[in-house]
């Protein structure tokens, strides 16, 4: 902060009345006061820290693919299967299947398996990411530390 009168930079400043109006000023201003109030200091302003990565992994994670669903329904009905028929081969119930196609669900990994190998498609891709951990007390994997390497 400035003194208001002599525009000093200072870390603690006097708050004071002159002339009826409240200024803070610096030590030597503060002898023209009519009356100090108090001491007014300057909070430090802590700058946020860049937190040097304390481990970087590299880890392979398993996504299911982009319109997974689409791709599931295209295949089926190539292979002239209808919803029901293939539930029953899947041994799922229709709702399930119905929710994958219409990509509301995520197959679970048996029942991807199961799909991958009777439509002979592929689900599952491997996708390398990395994680970051800043050292923070609670390590979360959080979307903002994964980030997807190009492959
Ligand atoms: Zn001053």
């Amino acid at each position: 902060m400035n003194c208001d009168l002599c525009g000093k930079e200072v870390k603690k400043a006097y708050r004071v009345k002159i002339d009826e109006t409240i200024l803070d000023v610096c030590e030597e201003c503060k002898a023209y006061a009519d009356e100090v109030l108090g001491i007014v200091e300057e909070k430090e302003v802590k700058k946020p820290k860049m937190k040097k990565p304390i481990k970087e992994e590299i880890f392979e994670e398993l996504e299911i693919v982009e319109e997974y669903g689409k791709l599931i329904k295209e295949k089926r009905m190539e292979m002239g299967l209808d919803i029901t028929e293939f539930s029953r081969i899947l041994n799922e119930k229709e709702s399930v299947i119905k929710r994958i196609e219409e990509e509301k669900m995520i197959p679970n990994e048996e029942l991807a398996k199961k799909i991958e190998r009777l439509l002979g498609i592929t689900l599952f891709r491997k996708v390398e990411k990395k994680f970051i951990d800043h050292g923070s007390k609670d390590v979360e994997l959080t979307i903002g530390d994964v980030t997807e390497l190009k492959s």
